[in-house]
């Protein structure tokens, strides 16, 4: 089955979505609402959005848009139809029967459900309609969330189960997972437990809601926002509604029913307004006191809001054998957290799935979650949970494993894909080194550099595991979400609040000589970035032989923003791009200018297609929908790179003096206009001094370590400047910039 030509119907919030990925595709999508007024504003709204459901919005017009009065025909070309409207279920009945009157024999026909089964779905469809109609439950947003949930029943076709299934992995680059018709699939039902388990064992404990967030996010792998935070986010209300969803879907035995009943404060905050972020605010709100915005938190037991408490639990990273035997609230705390999620999800195998490894790709792909029940319970150690767990009755899964305690039972990650992952193969590998900041696994014939901190934060220890990964081919890629953010403030902060400038000279340097190192050596070195690629992120995969990018990518030199200059070789490799073009043959000063115009407004792009334009990216580079096939496709580029040559080093003719004169002019405008202020043109001219090429002239030749040499000089003015540590202290304290 080959699909060439979709139709979404209902162009709301996850229509759009739908449609909007298909185009991302390349692949030609209709877009059906009740009025076409109605799906044309959605077009128009696909177009503006942010962050952009579109990788390239010169595609838009592989979005049509029409109504479900007059263009049913439409229907009949279209070899998968989606529907997307309300969740109600006459609407969705009454959609089936015009869809399967104008249906091609053979099309596939879904629906984006959250919680209606498809039992009741299908049940006016005739057993030939049956055969065809699926679940395909996307995650809002749809470009952005990796996972897709396809639900199927004994009806199903499963050979066109599987074929849409490796279409949406394929084309769409989703992480697709197949699984029964059960209330709430597989993600939700497990997502939406943890969450009232954690929301319950907080009021029973008496935790405050900053402590229970505290704890029930990243110290178990799991978004900060925790639960209460997850709650506002979601709006209180619509939880409400869900989990009237499963009250009723669910039999009555079920764990769920005993965690989902909603409590008087929660009826309470939504008949007072206070749903959450869309409301007044929720278990969290902002005060504004005297121009003053301080946030506040409910307490649990009165109602009443006070200041928000930050809490230390003096956790670094994900530890969760080390936080359930702590002794003391918070470690009592995560254990009945924990250790009821993993009951009930290994409760569930086989009826919602027999896949136990599938639940925890859910969790991660659907939650953010570093690991799902099961790896948690892995973390934990399969004796040390038995030792401790109380009644599993009716348990299969637990039975088996409480009698055989097979420490190694989870085998690998990733089975529901045949695409070779990170994630599968890492078990197999050599772990050849390890720091606080990375990993560095051996395989046969390449090495993997995998960055380990929060947001892959780049520090002296990251660039270490770079350096000693080059003696074979070099793939440099995480699992987690972002390829990096760039080098990690704090740990430069801490130095410079200490006056240790000479630690920050040392590490920039240590940077340079390793993205030196990375370029220039024997074999060739592949960056294959997802996520936030931005700063010295962007300064290791410059200076890398290859890319292998996937589309979700928000990449860029950012410095300018917190008052330092690249010195990564940031500057450097963006010259050299840029001095490339048929523009600066002509013009000498073409490519500086153009480079002081990009990292100067720290432009960033968040897809490829837009990196290219700015030379963020190459043409060549690779661009890959589905992140799990980003190391095949970088082991593809080894193999296809066995004579690597090394580059030949770049030199640079650059004006010098009057170049930097005429930036100079550019931010005096600025100035003038009140873009910028005092500190962005102490910024705004050190940048001109790197780009400009210092004291040099147009006839003297510079290497790329006196490009590097000038990035270093400006980067230590400005460290070493009070404004920028302002700048730095700011953003890292509200994650905003601070104009100065
Ligand atoms: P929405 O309210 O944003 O959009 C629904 C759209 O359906 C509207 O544009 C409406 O005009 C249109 N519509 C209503 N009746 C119609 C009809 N008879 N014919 C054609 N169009 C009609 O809703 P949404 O959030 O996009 O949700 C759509 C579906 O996806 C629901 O089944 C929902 O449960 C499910 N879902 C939502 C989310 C989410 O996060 N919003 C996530 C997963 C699944």
């Amino acid at each position: 089955m080959e699909i060439k030509k979709v139709v979404v119907i209902g162009s709301g919030t996850m229509g759009s979505g739908i449609a909007a990925q298909v185009c991302n595709a390349n692949i030609p999508v209709i877009l059906l609402d009740l009025t076409t007024e109605i799906s044309q504003q959605a077009k128009d709204k696909i177009y503006k959005s942010k962050p952009p459901l579109l990788i390239d919005k010169s595609k838009i017009d592989n979005i049509a848009v029409g109504n479900i009065k007059d263009n049913l025909n439409i229907l009949k070309e279209a070899d998968w139809i989606v529907e997307a409207v309300v969740e109600r279920i006459d609407i969705k009945h009454q959609i089936y029967e015009k869809i399967f009157s104008y249906r091609k024999a053979g099309a596939i026909v879904s629906s984006n459900t959250s919680s209606i089964p498809i039992k009741i779905l299908s049940e006016k469809l005739n057993q030939e309609q049956k055969k065809d109609f699926c679940i395909t439950h996307f995650f809002n947003p749809v470009r952005y969330m990796g996972l897709l949930e396809i639900v199927k029943n004994e009806n199903n076709d499963l050979n066109k189960i599987n074929s849409l299934k490796k279409f949406c992995e394929q084309e769409l680059g989703k992480g697709a997972i197949v699984c029964n018709d059960t209330p709430g699939f597989l993600g939700n039902r497990i997502g939406v437990y943890a969450m009232q388990v954690a929301m319950d064992e907080a009021f029973k404990m008496k935790l405050s809601i900053e402590e229970a967030d505290a704890v029930f996010g990243r110290p178990m792998g799991i978004p900060k926002t925790g639960v209460f935070g997850l709650y506002d986010l979601i709006g209180i209300d619509l939880m409400s509604d869900v989990l009237k969803s499963f009250i009723k879907e669910l039999p009555s035995h079920d764990p769920f029913q005993e965690v989902a009943i909603e409590n008087p404060l929660i009826t309470n905050l939504i008949a007072s307004g206070y749903t959450g972020r869309k409301g007044k605010g929720g278990f969290y709100r902002i005060n504004k006191e005297n121009n003053q915005k301080i946030l506040e938190a409910i307490n649990l037991e009165t109602g009443e809001y006070f200041p928000s408490k930050k809490i230390n639990l003096g956790i670094e990273t994900t530890d969760l054998l080390s936080l359930i035997n702590r002794k003391d609230k918070y470690g009592e705390y995560a254990w009945a957290v924990i250790s009821k999620i993993i009951k009930y999800a290994s409760s569930l195998v086989p009826g919602i799935t027999d896949k136990f490894n599938d639940i925890d790709e859910a969790m991660r792909l659907g939650f953010n979650w570093s690991m799902g029940p099961f790896e948690m319970l892995k973390s934990i150690g399969v004796k040390n949970f038995f030792e401790r767990v109380d009644g599993f009755e009716k348990n299969i899964f637990l039975e088996k494993l409480s009698k055989n305690k097979n420490e190694d039972f989870y085998v690998s990650r990733q089975i529901y894909t045949d695409i070779e992952t990170l994630g599968k193969i890492k078990p197999k590998a050599l772990k050849l080194d390890k720091n606080n900041s990375a990993e560095i696994y051996r395989f046969k014939d390449f090495n993997i550099v995998e960055f380990t901190t929060k947001a892959c934060a780049l520090d002296y220890d990251s660039m270490d595991a770079l350096k000693n990964a080059t003696d074979k081919p070099l793939i440099i890629m995480n699992e987690s979400m972002q390829f990096s953010a760039g080098v990690n403030l704090s740990y430069t902060m801490n130095f410079a609040d200490k006056g240790d400038f000479k630690s920050i000279e040392k590490f920039v340097k240590y940077f340079q000589d390793t993205c030196k190192h990375l370029k220039y050596s024997k074999y060739p070195v592949v960056s294959a970035p997802s996520g936030l690629t931005l700063g010295g992120g962007f300064e290791v995969l410059v200076q890398s032989n290859f890319v292998a990018s996937h589309t979700n990518i928000v990449i860029g030199l950012v410095e300018t923003i917190v008052g330092l200059v690249p010195a990564g070789g940031g500057c450097k490799e963006m010259l050299w791009r840029w001095s490339q073009t048929d523009e600066a043959k002509k013009d000498p000063d073409f490519a500086p200018l153009k480079v002081f115009d990009i990292i100067g407004y720290a432009k960033t792009a968040t897809s490829p297609v837009e990196a290219e334009p700015l030379k963020y990216l190459l043409p060549n580079d690779k661009k890959i929908m589905n992140r799990n096939s980003l190391l095949e496709v970088s082991k593809k580029i080894i193999a296809d790179n066995l004579n690597f040559k090394i580059p030949e080093e770049c030199k640079f003719n650059l004006a010098g003096k009057p170049l930097k004169e005429k930036m100079i002019k550019i931010l005096e405008k600025l100035y003038n206009e009140k873009v910028i202020m005092d500190h962005g043109m102490v910024v705004g001219t050190e940048l001109a001094n790197v780009l400009s090429g210092g004291d040099t002239q147009l006839d003297k030749s510079l290497s790329e370590d006196d490009l590097f040499k000038l990035e270093l000089d400006s980067f230590m003015r400005l460290i070493e400047s009070k404004n920028t540590q302002n700048r730095i202290k700011h953003t890292l304290k509200t994650g905003k910039p601070l104009i100065n």
